[in-house]
């Protein structure tokens, strides 16, 4: 029999239209469940009735964690992990896309599985192509750069343990992407299929640029793919440059300064050996700014997961 406290942390920015819904919808199947649990509501600095809403169902079991302007939806969800205590954390989105109907599953999966992270794949997804076709990308990326080989990272209905989630807030990072950085500290992963609805009410908070910034977000912290890339472009412009530089100071001196145009050429070798030179330490530097990079972000250079 699994006692296990069950907190479910959801992001809320100006949802005043699906929160009653919510709580509707919520409440009973967390009551069903028969065991100790928990709903931490972080209020995104909503700028509707969200707030006065969530303060009217506040309580024993729900709380709400204002924050005191708009951080983001990763953002927020920290802040809900920071004030969550269950040994169970079940992340869902506000607008009710992800049924709560699915959290017992979830939590069953991760119990029988023994898994550190359950992840969902939205079966028949309810969005606008606006909103899929950069997810398609962003997941074959993301599948890349971590290793880890989930179909639907985009999905926020999630569970975590306890453990992945205090690792990921130690790491107190300011941009960051969630379901990459709890697999980042997790060994057993797994997916399960779920039912996605269309927004109860309401539109998406994400316009194209918070997209945007949100990938850059992943790309950038979970890769140095880009330092890598200036490292190896610049040697390779280094060596180019520097070669044809030492042919071209070759065929003047055989050929005579005639051949090189009076002069000119002799320039043009000297400049391609700079260039070239200059693009190698832009490299260099690189990965040192790689290195700092990774030690300011203060990743924890391993996780463990029991002492037996
Ligand atoms: N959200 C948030 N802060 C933000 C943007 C969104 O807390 O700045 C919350 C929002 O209230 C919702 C969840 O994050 O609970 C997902 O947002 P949304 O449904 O707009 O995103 P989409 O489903 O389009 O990915
Ligand atoms: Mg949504």
């Amino acid at each position: 029999m699994n006692t296990e406290k069950i907190s479910i942390v959801i992001p809320v920015y100006n949802e005043e239209q699906v929160l009653e819904r919510l709580f509707e919808r919520l409440v009973p199947v967390m009551e069903q469940m028969e065991r100790d649990y928990e709903i931490v509501l972080v209020d995104d600095g909503s700028s509707d009735r969200s707030l006065e809403i969530l303060l009217r169902h506040a309580g024993d079991r729900i709380r709400v964690v204002e924050l005191t302007r708009n951080y983001g939806q990763h953002a927020a969800v920290f802040a809900g992990f920071e004030s969550s205590s269950g040994g169970i954390v079940v992340t869902l989105d506000a607008d009710l896309q992800n049924p709560p109907e699915e959290i017992p599953r979830l939590v069953r999966v991760m119990e029988e599985g023994n898994f550190e992270v359950v992840g969902t794949v939205r079966r028949s997804r309810k969005d606008s192509l606006f909103r899929k076709i950069p997810s398609r990308i962003v997941n074959a990326m993301t599948k890349r750069i971590t290793g880890v080989h989930l179909n639907d990272w985009g999905c926020m209905l999630r569970a975590y343990r306890r453990h992945v989630v205090d690792y990921m807030v130690d790491t107190r990072e300011h941009s960051t992407f969630i379901p990459a950085l709890a697999t980042s500290f997790a060994k057993d992963v797994t997916e399960i299929d779920v039912a996605h609805e269309e927004r109860f009410a309401g539109d998406s908070k994400y316009s194209l640029t918070r997209l945007i910034t949100l990938h850059f977000d992943l790309i950038t912290s979970f890769s140095d793919f880009p330092l890598k890339f200036l490292f190896y472009f610049g040697s390779l412009l280094a060596f180019l440059g520097i070669g044809f530089g030492i042919v071209l100071v070759v065929a003047r001196l055989s050929f005579g300064a005639a051949w090189a145009a009076e002069g000119v050429f002799t320039l043009f070798a000297i400049l391609f050996f700079f260039v070239g030179s200059q693009f190698l330490a832009l490299g260099i530097m690189g990965e040192y700014v790689g290195r700092i990079y990774r030690e300011v972000k203060k990743r924890p250079p391993y996780t463990i997961r029991r002492i037996h």
